[in-house]
């Protein structure tokens, strides 16, 4: 075994960065598979460049408040809206399970009706906090989705999703909109493989400071790099204009019952 052989096999070894903390594969353990949108809401990607305790960390409740996960808050958020969504007896695919502290959707004869455990407070303080990790988790799963379908994210412009979303240590906002007129642009297999779109749809804004993405059938808006009050007066502006038709005007997200769950715009 010569030497030139051996830095031949080196060289297939891809040295690996964290996306969240930046640290490097030969540093800490990258083994397991981080998915960008949840398993157990149907997420099929994952992102290699997540490592070991990054992807612990979104998925502990010890590191959140003990009471429930970032992840968790993500998944309670969209567990109603994707049941909503699958067709019964469509199903193709296992789809992965997930069981709700919060909520209990029934199907019958294809009407669905929500329950609401008594864990789901509707208390303020409890409101903001749910909301708060719901956030930071659409954030992750945003992100984590950003860099595998863009290749973008390990620039230090993007420092302030890092600070938000893994470290907690700024406010950033998330902005919802409210469907006005039931038409969903759903592919058939999308509720039950569910997948984040950025730019492909004419109303979702995007440039350097903020982003909107659709998931599920909602749609949101955010920053993603540095901005001050002018830039946020100005995104919410060109985005309302994209979105007059077919949107009610933007709402920031306190609460998590800001967001229609049920997407209660399709019984009409
Ligand atoms: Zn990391």
């Amino acid at each position: 075994m010569c030497a030139s052989n051996n830095m031949a096999k080196k060289s297939y070894d891809i040295v690996k960065m964290c996306l969240w903390c930046g640290a490097m594969s030969m540093d800490v353990p990258f083994n397991k598979k981080a998915h960008t949108i949840p398993k157990s809401l149907g997420g099929q990607n994952y992102n290699k460049f997540v490592c070991d305790s990054c992807n612990n960390y979104f998925g502990d409740r010890a590191s959140n408040n003990n009471k429930y996960s970032i992840e968790e808050a993500l998944k309670e958020t969209f567990i109603i809206t994707r049941t909503r969504l699958l067709i019964p007896g469509k199903i193709k695919r296992k789809v992965g399970r997930f069981k709700s502290k919060f909520f209990e959707v029934k199907e019958k004869n294809g009407r669905y009706s929500l329950s609401i455990k008594h864990q789901f407070k509707f208390s303020p303080g409890f409101q903001n906090e749910l909301c708060h990790s719901f956030k930071r988790g659409l954030y992750k799963m945003f992100f984590e989705e950003f860099n595998l379908q863009k290749g973008f994210g390990m620039e230090a412009k993007y420092d302030i999703i890092r600070a938000f979303a893994r470290y907690n240590k700024i406010y950033l906002p998330v902005f919802y909109f409210r469907r006005k007129i039931g038409i969903l642009a759903l592919i058939e297999s999308e509720a039950e493989t569910p997948i984040l779109l950025f730019d492909r749809i004419k109303y979702l804004f995007s440039d350097d400071k903020f982003i909107e993405i659709e998931f599920l059938g909602h749609v949101f808006g955010f920053p993603i790099t540095d901005f001050n009050t002018v830039d946020l007066q100005n995104y919410l502006v060109e985005s309302s204009k994209l979105k007059i038709s077919f949107f009610l005007p933007a709402i920031e997200l306190k609460k998590l019952t800001d967001i229609d769950f049920t997407l209660s715009i399709m019984n009409n």
